[in-house]
């Protein structure tokens, strides 16, 4: 079973690469997922030899990116203003060269709120026609010219076993955990999608070219969550109105058209960025919950030889809905897709030995192919030793 770890670059440059890469080689980890363009964060650092309380910047990037690899985009990475002399990228991957490890670019594309408050002309938009101030539309040209920028400046100039793109497509769902965010109200699965889809004047115009009223549709969006929210519906049995598959309940709901709209952009769209990743040398990943991937309308059957696998975050307490979760997504995926569960090694989710093995076991009794730990940083040194024993 291949085993591979999520690392923040604020362990790198402050632990030291050699002594990162080495540490997890030896507990079976071989390949590294290395936050290369990261969003904000306040995090406690059981390990890190400077830090114990983080705050992480916002939407900054630790890697080197000369000004004419981004001259088609008019979005320029912001790097990083404490590791602003150091390509934490290129570290890792000296380090990892001679000890046979793959280091792999994670890459978070459009949650980034530097762009959506800099550019809110760029910024997702919902029905009520407010902008979201940490994500940026997927289908705006800006945004697009700056993924696949990044995606051709990470492959041509890094040698990466892979670049895995996380929100490079419409937000994962209303729910972000902004700062004191409340909402008050029962967010429902459906009310969740219809609040996280981009409602833009492109979006508009781009739904238009394809024969859909996108504009009629964010109508009928703001009339079914004013019904949701007035008429109290399922207040009583909310499990009532969370179970079931979200695509079924958006076509009961009357958003089928919506749904093939999602899928036809969205599958455009990876489309796009795989060529891109093609022409750089590389290929590329996606990583997202499952609702994030339902919120995206993927359609699984088609990603066959559009990515090289897919990392399913699977970060839940108890074994059970781990397999139940990788499971439902196992099965649309083609065998010829990885799915790569991810198992998350901090508290309160597989924190112990037992704990530990018992989530891996589940995952991969699931189906999945090899297993992602989240993440070194925020994980104790017990747990990671633990990684060897499993
Ligand atoms: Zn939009």
């Amino acid at each position: 079973m291949h085993f591979g770890i999520y690392v923040h670059p604020w362990d790198i440059a402050e632990e030291g690469a050699d002594k990162v890469v080495s540490r997890l080689s030896r507990v079976g980890i071989e390949s590294i997922n290395l936050a290369v363009s990261y969003h904000g964060g306040r995090f406690f650092l059981p390990h890190n030899p400077k830090f114990k309380v983080y705050n992480a910047e916002e939407g900054v990037t630790y890697f080197g990116s000369p000004k004419e690899c981004f001259k088609n985009s008019s979005l320029k990475p912001v790097r990083s203003s404490s590791y602003r002399e150091r390509d934490l990228l290129k570290e890792t991957i000296d380090a990892a060269r001679n000890i046979g490890v793959t280091v792999n670019a994670w890459t978070v594309c459009l949650h980034n709120a530097v762009f959506a408050s800099a550019r809110t002309d760029l910024a997702v938009e919902n029905i009520y026609g407010e902008k979201d101030v940490n994500f940026i539309c997927p289908v705006k040209k800006d945004s697009k010219n700056y993924v696949t920028s990044m995606i051709r400046t990470l492959g041509s100039q890094y040698d990466l076993g892979e670049i895995e793109l996380e929100s490079a497509f419409f937000p994962s769902g209303f729910i972000h955990g902004s700062h004191h965010e409340v909402f008050g109200v029962r967010v429902s699965p459906v009310m969740s999608f219809l609040l996280s889809t981009c409602f833009c004047a492109d979006c508009i115009a781009n739904a238009k070219e394809r024969g859909f009223d996108l504009a009629f549709a964010r109508k009928r969006a703001i009339s079914f969550i004013q019904d949701e929210i007035m008429n109290i519906k399922n207040t009583n049995s909310p499990d009532l109105a969370s179970s079931g598959n979200i695509l079924d309940l958006l076509e009961e709901a009357g958003f089928g058209d919506l749904v093939s709209f999602k899928e036809e952009i969205v599958g455009n769209i990876l489309r796009d960025y795989t060529e891109d990743a093609t022409d750089a040398g590389t290929r590329i990943s996606i990583v997202g919950t499952s609702m994030g991937f339902r919120a995206n309308c993927f359609r699984f059957k088609n990603l066959a030889g559009k990515i090289k696998g897919l990392d399913l975050v699977a970060y839940f307490q108890d074994s059970k809905t781990i397999k139940n979760n990788i499971f439902e997504i196992r099965r649309e995926l083609p065998d010829s897709v990885p799915l790569r569960a991810g198992i998350n090694i901090s508290y309160p989710y597989a924190f112990n030995a037992s704990r530990l093995k018992e989530a891996v076991r589940s995952a991969v009794s699931a189906g999945s192919d090899s297993i992602i730990f989240y993440n070194y940083g925020w994980a104790t040194d017990g747990i990671i030793d633990e990684i060897g024993n499993i």
